[in-house]
């Protein structure tokens, strides 16, 4: 039986490494033509670096990030709270900040160590299932076999258009802006950093290395946003993007399986989009091995509804502008400064829900 994994972002390598080093039949396509230099997602959570462990993929991604081990949460200019992830220095309890690319490279690597490499530049167009196998249609008019095909092609998925699977949800309204820079004398160089700026606006600041720094908030401009002044010394990336918050209400019509953002997105709010892509990706290989690929799409459904429920949750409560929700965020984050079991439930929320 033999697999083709379409789209080589993380959740596609991760299929495409968790299967080959198993030993199955694996062959992964992306329309690229070479891996992307752009990046997205920072933060990788216990649970990615717990799954990544038995490819050699973990080592590395841990010999190269950073380790997050507090947040400190602002009002403004006043930080509020401090939440320590590893009090006891703990082994695990830290998320990993990388950018999204060099983990990308990292599993591109532990991929060729089992023998696949990407195959790059093969857009898929269409997939039709036939009696017995899948046909994958290929932009410069190829048609190829398989028997199995795991949509990880994205946001935007041909497969999983192609198979008719909707992919509910809504856009949200607003602009959000994102700035990756060098910075000198940020604070906060191994910590995660929230503003609750009021009127429903928020900025965030997380370390991608020494002294480069991604800013994010959902405002047209996150540098401007900031609340304490940072000294950047080199703007590499700013841009703005927009949010939807889908998901499909199955991962699989017969044998074409669907993972990561192909089958779910929301807010990069808690950092979980990537997350529970690398999760999906090694469920997938791991019931395709065992043979129990019949539990995936209810498993995953219900992960992937967990998540962005509570994403979404987060989102809404630090968006909020009712005075209510303002007074709640002052009491819980006083209470959660002076109560250990609080602060062990926020610690829990941010490195394992
Ligand atoms: C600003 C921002 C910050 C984020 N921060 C975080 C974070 O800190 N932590 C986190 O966990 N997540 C984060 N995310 C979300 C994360 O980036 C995505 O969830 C993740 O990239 C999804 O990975 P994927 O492999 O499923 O899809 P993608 O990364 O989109 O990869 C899909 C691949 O499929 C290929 N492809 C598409 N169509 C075709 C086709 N027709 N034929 C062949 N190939 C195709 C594409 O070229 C691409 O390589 C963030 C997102 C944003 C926008």
């Amino acid at each position: 039986m033999n697999v083709m994994v379409v789209g080589a972002g993380p959740t596609g390598l991760t299929a495409a490494v968790e299967l080959a080093r198993r030993g199955v039949d694996v062959r992964i396509v992306d329309k690229r033509t070479e891996g992307s230099g752009f990046s997205r997602a920072v933060g990788i959570l216990p649970k990615s670096l717990e799954l990544l462990e038995a490819s050699g993929a973990s080592a590395r991604l841990l010999d190269e990030g950073v380790r997050i081990d507090s947040a400190h949460i602002f009002q403004g200019k006043q930080e509020m709270l401090t939440v320590h992830l590893r009090p006891h220095g703990e082994d695990r309890d830290f998320i990993l900040a990388l950018a999204q690319d060099r983990t990308e490279s990292i599993l591109r690597d532990c991929l060729l160590k089992n023998g696949v490499a990407v195959e790059w530049a093969r857009e898929l167009t269409d997939v039709r299932q036939v009696s017995d196998c899948v046909e994958a249609v290929f932009a410069d008019g190829a048609t190829e076999t398989c028997d199995y095909l795991v949509g990880a092609d994205g946001i935007h998925s041909r497969v999983r258009e192609a198979v008719g699977v909707d992919y509910r949800g809504i856009d949200l309204p607003e602009t959000w802006s994102i700035a990756d820079v060098d910075a000198n004398g940020w604070p906060y160089d191994r910590s995660f950093v929230a503003f609750r700026l009021g009127h429903g606006k928020m900025a965030v600041v997380v370390p991608l290395e020494a002294t480069r720094y991604r800013v994010v908030s959902n405002t047209e401009n996150a540098l401007a946003a900031l609340p304490i002044k940072m000294n950047v010394t080199k703007i590499h990336r700013e841009g703005v993007f927009k949010i939807s918050v889908r998901q499909v209400d199955r991962y699989n019509v017969g044998a074409v399986y669907l993972a990561g953002d192909a089958a779910h997105c929301h807010s990069p709010v808690g950092g979980r989009g990537m997350n529970l892509g690398i999760d999906d990706a090694a469920e997938f290989a791991r019931r395709f091995v065992d043979g129990s690929l019949d539990g995936y799409s209810a498993s995953r459904h219900a992960r992937g509804r967990h998540v962005i429920k509570a994403s979404e949750g987060v989102r809404k409560f630090v968006m909020s502008q009712s005075g209510v929700s303002a007074i709640l965020f002052r009491v819980l984050t006083a209470a959660a400064g002076r109560l250990p079991a609080l602060q062990r439930g926020f610690r829990n929320a941010v490195l394992y829900d």
